[in-house]
Parts: C-alpha cells; sequence; structure tokens
C-alpha cells in the first residue's frame, strides 16, 4: 500500500514529455547504442600504429547547420517534436561535440597523443574553406595523424546502426580494426565512398539517435552518464588500437564486396 501510493505519486510528478522520453533512472546501467549497422563490410585493419600517433577528433556537420548535410534532427525531435537541444544546429551536432569533448578529455587522461578540431563557425558554405573538418582531415590525414569524426546516424529505417565507415586515402590500420570491433563495420565503400573518407576521416557512427539511446541522452539525470560511457567505449577501443591489441579473430577476408547502396532514403550524412 505504501509502496504503490510512493510509486504512483512518484509517477504524478512526472511531465509526460519526460515520461515519454526515459525511466527516471539516476544513471546507465549500462550503455546501450542500439543495433549494429545492417549493412556489414568485411574490411580488416591490420596496419600497425605508433603508440604516439596523433589522433584528432571532430564533430560531424560542425561547420555544415543550415545547409546540405547539416546532420539528423533524431526522432525525438522530428517524430515527437520535442524541442531541439540548442536553437543553433541539429540534435546530431549537439551530441556529436558533447563525444567529441569527452573522448579527447578521456583519451587525454589516459594517455594518448589526442586533441580535439572544432571549425569555429558553424555554417562554412565552401568546403574548400581551410578551417571545415574536410580541409583541416585532409591536410592532417596527408601528415599521417588519424582522423576520427563522431556522429549519429539517422533514426529507423532511414538510419543503419552504429559502426565505423573508414578512411579511403590510407591503409587500414589497428585503431579502425580496433574501433570496428567495439561498434560494428560499415562496408568500406559505404554509398560509394562518403566525402569524409575520401579525405582521410574515419567516420564513426555512435549509433541511431532513437530510443534508449537517444532518451537516455536527452534525459538530465542520464546525459552524463551516458556521454561519459560512450566516450569510454571510445577510448577504450583507441588505446586498444594504439598498442596492437585488437582482438586476433578478426573477421576473414580484406575484400569489401558489400553491395554498394543507393538507397534514397537515407540519413542526411555527409556527402
Ligand atoms: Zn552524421
Amino acid at each position: 500500500m505504501l509502496l504503490s501510493t510512493a510509486f504512483s505519486l512518484g509517477m504524478s510528478l512526472l511531465s509526460p514529455a519526460t515520461a515519454l522520453e526515459a525511466p527516471p533512472t539516476p544513471a546507465i546501467a549500462e550503455l546501450n547504442t542500439g543495433p549494429r549497422t545492417r549493412l556489414r563490410g568485411n574490411w580488416v585493419g591490420r596496419q600497425p600504429v605508433s603508440p604516439s600517433l596523433k589522433i584528432v577528433v571532430m564533430a560531424g556537420h560542425a561547420d555544415s547547420q543550415d545547409m546540405h548535410g547539416s546532420g539528423t534532427s533524431g526522432a525525438a525531435v522530428d517524430r515527437r517534436g520535442a524541442a531541439p537541444m540548442s536553437p543553433h544546429m541539429r540534435d546530431e551536432l549537439f551530441w556529436n561535440r558533447k563525444v567529441r569533448d569527452a573522448v579527447v578529455a578521456l583519451s587525454k587522461q589516459k594517455g594518448l597523443n589526442i586533441i580535439g578540431y572544432d571549425p569555429g563557425a558553424l555554417s562554412i558554405a565552401k568546403a574548400s574553406d581551410p578551417r571545415t573538418n574536410w580541409s583541416v582531415a585532409r591536410r592532417l590525414s596527408r601528415q599521417g595523424d588519424y582522423i576520427l569524426e563522431i556522429h549519429f546516424d539517422a533514426y529507423s529505417p532511414h538510419g543503419y546502426g552504429s559502426g565505423l565507415i573508414p578512411a579511403l586515402n590510407r591503409k587500414l590500420n589497428l585503431i579502425d580494426e580496433s574501433l570496428a570491433q567495439s561498434f560494428g563495420r560499415f562496408p568500406r565503400l559505404f554509398r560509394g565512398g562518403l566525402g569524409g573518407p575520401r579525405r582521410g576521416i574515419s567516420i564513426l557512427e555512435i549509433g541511431m539517435l532513437e530510443g534508449i539511446l537517444e532518451a537516455n541522452l536527452r534525459n538530465p539525470k542520464t546525459r552524463e552518464a551516458t556521454i561519459q560511457a560512450i566516450a569510454l567505449q571510445v577510448t577504450d577501443a583507441l588505446m586498444l588500437g594504439v598498442r596492437g591489441k585488437t582482438s586476433s579473430n578478426p573477421p576473414p577476408g580484406e575484400v569489401d564486396n558489400a553491395p554498394p547502396t543507393s538507397n534514397p532514403q537515407t540519413n542526411s550524412e555527409v556527402e
């Protein structure tokens, strides 16, 4: 009786929006990034990397707001009419930036040679502008730096799920392999080869921006724990890759034979 009274009191304090979005748990029990990519690659990253390899982390769509390729708004905004997390950017970029900064902070603590990059403007019209993610990635990738761009995928049925879309301008290495083992493995030539990977960016799709993952990010009570849990999974994967300690049983084959996709119902990913 007491319990049920307390329960109904507790429930009545919840606004309808909160009740829809997430259970009021104080922390996340376990990171749930949703399904892995439904299109699977079978490439293997074998190239060893230097323990001091410089890693540069970017937020996907950081310079492409209010224009083509501005990222997903997420299911909460698009499907349920929730307010965007920020009036200045799509929700994907809001979360991409949080995860980028958390990954850099945590990875630095753990001794990785890592920095974050931000273009400093939310809309840069020309991709060739030297400040854009693409321009900086092309330049630093040529120097041998590892460029990682954080993304969240579109919600279903448009999104594919979590996973790594690796860079196309170099041999695939043990960091690519480690991230793919941890998050999932997109075909190497996903959608015919995206603009970022052609410029040396490995795109990491954390998960589709919907369901438990999005709810745990949006709920203020679980937000920080969720961002930290994502950052920890990324950092752990980076460290295993840098140390050359990826799983000894990667999937066989080096040829990516996944069929190219030309699905027009695709996400608003960078091109
Ligand atoms: Zn994206």
